[in-house]
């Protein structure tokens, strides 16, 4: 059995901890790191074959990718079910949380992970159901919820320039928000990227997006306007991402609101992966309904989760133009 006082010390892989803390080259280490995952099978090659390939789609400045992802399932499916210890809150219908270190080491005895410190404790992993690849997901080392916590980001986002470090909002694409987690991957061409932009303020760009997006390089004001923007309601999410490039911080904020949701994605509420460009088609049919409808359907899937309630339209007016 695991030790309570920390629950991934038998995840700890002693070999690329010491690598991490050695300040060896980042992306090499996190290369063999999510390699070593696919030569064990955790991640399978049939997947990785299947989501190295994109289809691109673009129509004036909307444009997203589309990718055939059949083997992404729900990261907390597993063959082995840990038998739910005391101390871990169960996850949906009474599984245990995906996340917790002793239900990873029982779940999934094969998966290796490493730990580091920008500005609180995280335990890398492979995302063992990637888009990317690399694809990693981030996890507290303690089973605390999922709160937007762009501070951390910004940190993590400058331990690993160039790379992308994103957090959906719970219910907002976020898939287990009982467990605090990030994503990182490296994708050089995300169509977010390439979407142009119109200034709200001397700081602040909103993209010409059919979703709503704030583009912010300055990171003060981007920690200040996600604050804000939170404050506004119960149902207020954000997914965000955050990208150092030449030492500046890019933090892109999708603004979301938990009443808006599509008919388009299976939750209704799809994450930061769909608004930032990427589609993953989870089945042959999906990807055929992809490929015909195109930008249309893209629009159609980003306007439906678009925040159009006055309050929102206030605060981009207002306080969003006071930055
Ligand atoms: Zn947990």
């Amino acid at each position: 059995m695991s030790d309570r006082r920390n629950p991934f010390q038998s995840v700890i892989d002693a070999q690329f901890q010491s690598r991490w803390d050695s300040g060896e080259a980042l992306r090499t280490l996190l290369d063999d790191f999510f390699d070593v995952h696919v030569r064990s099978g955790l991640i399978p090659s049939a997947t990785v074959a299947e989501i190295a390939g994109f289809s691109s789609h673009q129509d004036g400045p909307i444009a997203f990718k589309l990718q055939r992802n059949f083997g992404r399932v729900n990261r907390g499916v597993s063959s082995r079910i840990h038998p739910n210890p005391a101390y871990t809150i169960p996850f949906k219908d009474g599984m245990p949380c995906f996340c917790c270190g002793d239900v990873i080491a029982y779940q999934w005895p094969g998966e290796r992970g490493f730990q580091i410190n920008p500005g609180r404790p995280l335990i890398v992993l492979p995302n063992i159901s990637p888009i990317f690849l690399p694809h990693f997901t981030l996890v507290s080392p303690a089973h605390d919820p999922q709160m937007m916590d762009l501070h951390t980001m910004i940190a993590c986002a400058h331990l690993i320039p160039g790379g992308w470090v994103i957090q959906n909002g719970p219910d907002a694409g976020a898939t287990n928000p009982w467990h605090y987690h990030l994503q990182v991957f490296f994708e050089p061409d995300l169509p977010i990227q390439n979407c142009p932009a119109f200034p709200l303020s001397s700081t602040v760009d909103q993209l010409d997006h059919p979703a709503l997006i704030l583009k912010i390089t300055n990171p003060d004001i981007a920690i200040q306007v996600a604050a804000d923007y939170l404050k506004l309601g119960d149902t207020r999410r954000l997914n965000i991402l955050v990208r150092v490039i030449d030492d500046e911080c890019h933090t892109y904020l999708i603004l979301r609101d938990t009443r808006f949701r599509t008919a388009l994605y299976r939750s209704g509420q799809p994450g930061y992966a769909e608004s930032a460009g990427i589609i993953s088609a989870s089945s042959e049919l999906i990807y055929a309904q992809w490929m015909a409808e195109g930008c249309q359907r893209y629009c159609e899937l980003m306007s439906d989760i678009r925040p159009r309630d006055e309050e929102t339209e206030v605060f981009k007016s207002t306080r969003v133009r006071s930055f």
